[in-house]
């Protein structure tokens, strides 16, 4: 999780601050207390199992658990329309201990007081903190948490959407304080961009799932796949501000794709993933929620489950079993996770034999979706991880300051924001000396001064300046008075 950005004061008006005996000062007055730390107190109440781990995907066990799955049974998913029946609920409550435990490690609980040696571990340029003063800095290891030995993770993915059902799956994750997968159809996609938006807005992951799903032409050709794989793309762009790589093949790529798809598709930069869980719900119309329930609990498990349910019109008995679902899972000890591209996907075999009669993917089928996805690659435009980091989000009464993923970073357990946004959105004002570099800033009567480890600054690595959030306001006699910090959420609120 690498925050990049911050602040540029070129161009500022100078003012003349040379006097270095305010600078002294102020430098004394850093040195006198081990200010750089953020809180000490657990704030992680939220989401415990939401924090953990947030760089380490798990991908063990991907590729055999699905190649296991990989076989000519396992149900594709034609367009079902449900029907009404009576959910039955599993067993409810969280399993999650193991991952409450490792969440009390992350960011949200900070404990640690050595932003300037963590910093050089994880390779931030040094003067980000914009103050000289690391020999007050403890050493300890970094905040990142232990390996997580034998994690036990589920990929939620909800095919075929977003219909007029994704809002109500959206509410259940939300509430289940949890993360999926969304392949999502490009037609789908153009008729419901609020959704999409809110999809990703909401930390799921997007994923591609072609623009209409239609068997026959889909498959008729590598071209018209391509074709829709690439339209769907730019939809899920313009309406998400996403391009994601993650991939699914309608019906999964079992007797529907040949070695020439996933070639073309890796050299497009495409991640495709079939499932190892079959929910059933698309078996046939109207499969009622206690048998998507039942066909979940009787499916084998493994540390890494990719779980296929959807969300296209006509699957209300999807969402009538999500609920359930996700309870009997939690129970065993799962986490759910947002796929990205760090997850290695699980592909079915390949079929000896195709369920479509045509020809192998030539070279000059593969050329226009391999430039297609180079452009994307070359441009930077491509996440990642195709779910977002959260905004940071700093309240203060009424107001709130936003600042997205990019503007402010964690590091070592505290959240660093760029100093001018926080100190004029509290009303104060920030000033840099561009001779000396040292910066003022002014705040509820108090004013303090920063130093620049480089300056002048470099090129490339401008002259912005990111500080602590806690103790930076605490200088300026401000507390924080609660805070919620986790995987997906990031939450600040400033008393008044
Ligand atoms: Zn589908």
């Amino acid at each position: 999780m690498e925050f990049g950005g911050g602040l540029l004061y070129k161009g500022e008006a100078a003012r003349s601050l040379g006097e270095t005996s305010y600078v002294q000062t102020v430098s004394r007055q850093y040195e006198a207390r081990p200010l750089l730390g953020e809180p000490a107190e657990d704030g992680s109440k939220e989401n415990p199992e939401q924090a953990a781990a947030s760089g380490d995907k798990q991908q063990h066990a991907s590729i055999s658990a699905g190649k296991k799955a990989g076989n000519p049974n396992s149900t594709p998913e034609p367009e079902n329309k449900g029907a009404g029946n009576e959910a039955k609920p599993a067993a409810a409550g969280n399993g999650n201990t193991q991952e409450g435990k490792a969440g009390a490690k992350t960011e949200g609980t900070g404990h640690n007081h050595s932003e300037k040696a963590s910093q050089s571990n994880n390779g931030s340029s040094s003067g980000e903190d914009g103050t000289k003063l690391s020999s007050q800095t403890v050493n300890q290891p970094p905040a990142e948490p232990a390996a997580a030995a034998k994690k036990k993770v589920v990929y939620l993915t909800i095919d075929d959407g977003p219909s007029k059902h994704t809002p109500e799956v959206l509410d259940i994750l939300k509430r289940e304080g949890i993360k999926a997968t969304f392949f999502a159809l490009g037609e789908q996609v153009e008729r419901n961009p609020d959704i999409a938006k809110r999809i990703v807005e909401e930390g799921h992951a997007i994923g591609n799932h072609t623009y209409n799903h239609k068997y026959e032409k889909l498959y008729g050709s590598f071209a018209e796949f391509a074709g829709q794989v690439m339209r769907t793309d730019d939809a899920i762009y313009a309406a998400t501000g996403v391009r994601t790589t993650l991939l699914r093949a309608p019906g999964g790529t079992y007797a529907n794709f040949d070695q020439g798809y996933f070639d073309a598709l890796a050299a497009a930069g495409y991640r495709v993933h079939d499932w190892n869980v079959d929910s059933g719900d698309s078996k046939r119309r109207g499969v009622p929620s206690t048998e998507i329930i039942a066909n979940i609990k009787k499916s084998k498990l493994a540390d890494t489950l990719n779980v296929l349910i959807h969300d296209s019109a006509g699957h209300e008995e999807s969402v009538k079993a999500l609920p359930a679902i996700i309870h009997y899972y939690k129970n065993l000890g799962y986490t759910f996770e947002p796929l990205d591209d760090s997850v290695k996907p699980m592909h079915f075999q390949t079929a000896s034999k195709s369920k479509w009669s045509r020809g192998k993917v030539t070279e000059a089928d593969k050329a226009a979706i391999i430039k297609y996805g180079k452009e994307l690659d070359a441009s930077g435009v491509r996440q990642k991880s195709a779910h977002r980091e959260p905004a940071l989000i700093v309240h203060r009464g009424d107001a709130t300051l936003v600042l997205e993923a990019g503007q402010y970073r964690l590091a070592s357990g505290s959240i660093y924001v760029p100093l001018k946004d926080l100190v004029e959105w509290m009303g104060g004002a920030a000033e840099q000396d561009e001779q000396s570099g040292v910066v003022e800033a002014s705040l509820a009567g108090k004013s303090l001064f920063w130093m620049i480890d480089t300056w002048p600054p470099s090129e490339e690595n401008g002259s912005h300046l990111d500080v602590p959030l806690r103790s930076t306001l605490g200088e300026f006699g401000i507390d924080i008075e609660d805070y919620a910090i986790s995987k997906d959420r990031r939450e600040v609120w400033i008393r008044e």
